[in-house]
């Protein structure tokens, strides 16, 4: 509620108008009888809700593949493999229970699914995915890649054997 700048009225709504170029508050009453142009509408339609762009489902799906990092020459591997063993794309569809479209996708280098992958390999006998060395978790696990441990150097550090 304001007061009208025209007519002096209080406690009325008022809007930007333009009166041969003058800018005042007016009310409606005063908008109307003098046809005035108005310049504000009343509260603005709310545009700052913006939609959430839902693009974190993507990095999901990457985290979830970090655990075992397929290899990049994946695709050399199967067809090196399934030509060892003497066996078309289409054997080898066969064999997996897939379709053939995705062994000859797969051997462009399409990335396939974890579960084509895994059949591929299994069926292949090879692994598709990149070895420990980028595998932190492993590296941990495994007791014959010995490194020294802070133990070892305070051991050498003060002399004993
Ligand atoms: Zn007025």
């Amino acid at each position: 509620m304001a007061t009208c700048e025209m007519c002096g009225t209080d406690r009325v709504t008022t809007f930007l108008s333009e009166i041969s170029g003058a800018k005042l508050r007016c009310c409606t009453r005063c908008i109307e009888s003098n046809n005035l142009t108005v310049l504000e509408r009343r509260i603005p339609v709310q545009t700052e809700v913006r939609p959430v762009l839902a693009k974190s489902k993507v990095y999901t799906k990457n985290i979830g593949k970090m655990e075992k990092e397929i290899a990049s020459d994946f695709h050399i591997r199967i067809k090196r493999a399934r030509e060892n063993k003497g066996w078309s794309a289409r054997d080898l569809a066969k064999r997996t229970n897939l379709r053939l479209n995705d062994i000859q996708k797969a051997e462009a280098g399409v990335q396939p699914a974890d579960n084509v992958l895994e059949k591929l390999a299994k069926a292949l006998d090879i692994s598709l995915f990149e070895e420990a060395i980028s595998d932190p978790e492993r590296t941990i696990k495994s007791p014959s890649s010995r490194s020294m441990t802070i133990g070892d150097a305070l051991d050498e550090f003060l002399g004993k054997n």
